[in-house]
């Protein structure tokens, strides 16, 4: 029992570790810049050239799926995300937007409620906003009370999503992008769909040098009855992730997962197939952040010197190099 818990506490403080060395390259290198609080960064120019790279990569392997690309700002209603039951499950990482309504004496309080440091929570009202959790969330409004067309239909989506996960582990942010593909239809549609992407995930992810695994995964539902609902996922092997070891080997980081929805989010808006039934939904969420950290931690911090293949997968072969240091700042 002592053994395992010093087991433990090596693995976590060798984790630790690696998440420092990790913050500590795409820092240095110009890639990343910490803000005051956890999982907030602004990026440089080399790290969204591969994150540009990566998507355009993408979009030239999934061509032929023919999906309607779409990209939504980082908020949406708030009444979506109640319709959905996000806040059933995951009230710890929901972000809701407050803002201030008041008039010139509510003002004049929060005015010096600041200059005394204290509390000015009372001050600001609940808006009809809230940001985005997942980049699919916006999409199911958009297709309220529609008919699918005759085998379903594919989004290709981008957004800025927001989880209050605050973490020193640079792979898990607070504010990140998050890219989708979205498919609706009938559960057959929706299987067949899935068959493909489990073939060509691993190809893809070889091409640019990252070797992945596939795991069956539970969302992180809240509280005791999200116990429940983890291991009923597991079972139904609802959702499984495509891992690799960033910061961790034992514990491997998912950098796209397959999430299984049945009619979760086409119920809500009455989303129905060509012949009227209701229609079925899943979404692929592709961690493009995470998987721009891995490129760099697998091939080095400075794309100059990674494989020639993976540059070129990446369109990154033959451009200059940005002035000054390795993250440059060049526009
Ligand atoms: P999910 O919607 O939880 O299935 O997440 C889809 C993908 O988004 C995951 O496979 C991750 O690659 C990525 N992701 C999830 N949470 C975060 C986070 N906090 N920071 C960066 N990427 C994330
Ligand atoms: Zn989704």
């Amino acid at each position: 029992m002592t053994k395992v818990t010093s087991e433990q506490e090596t693995t976590t403080r060798d984790r630790t570790r690696a998440e420092q060395a990790l913050l500590a390259g795409l820092v240095e290198y110009g890639l990343f810049v910490p803000s005051e609080v956890p999982g907030i960064y602004g990026r440089g120019v080399v790290y969204e050239a591969v994150l540009a790279g990566f998507n355009h990569f993408l979009s030239q392997q999934t061509r032929e799926d023919g999906a309607c690309c779409l990209h939504f700002p980082p908020i949406m209603p708030r009444a979506n995300l109640e319709r959905i039951g996000y806040l059933e499950s995951f009230p710890h990482l929901a972000g809701l937007v407050f803002s201030f309504e008041g008039g010139d004496v509510d003002h004049l309080e929060l005015l010096s409620q600041l200059q005394n440091g204290e509390s000015y929570a009372g001050a600001v009202k609940m808006t009809d906003v809230v940001l985005n959790s997942a980049t699919c969330q916006p999409l199911y409004p958009t297709l309220r009370g529609k008919r699918l067309p005759d085998g379903g239909s594919l989004f290709d989506l981008v957004a800025y999503c927001f989880r209050r996960e605050p973490s020193h582990d640079p792979i898990r942010m607070q504010s990140f992008r998050m890219r989708e593909h979205v498919c609706l239809g009938h559960p057959a549609d929706v299987r067949r769909w899935r068959e493909r992407w489990l073939v060509r995930a691993r190809e893809m992810f070889q091409r640019i040098g990252l070797k992945v695994d596939e795991v069956v995964a539970n969302d992180p539902f809240f509280g005791r009855g999200g116990r429940m609902l983890a291991t009923e996922q597991r079972a139904s092997e609802a959702k499984f992730e495509f891992v690799l070891p960033i910061s961790s080997t034992e514990a491997p980081t998912a950098i796209m997962s397959f999430n299984y929805h049945e009619d979760h989010f086409t119920g809500p808006y009455d989303i129905r197939t060509s012949d009227g039934a209701r229609a079925h939904s899943a979404c692929l969420g592709i961690g493009i952040e995470r998987i721009a950290i891995a490129l760099f931690k697998t091939h080095g911090f400075d794309p100059e010197t990674w494989p020639a293949s993976v540059r070129a997968h990446l369109g990154l072969s033959g451009k200059p190099r940005p002035e000054g240091t390795p993250g440059g700042d060049a526009a």
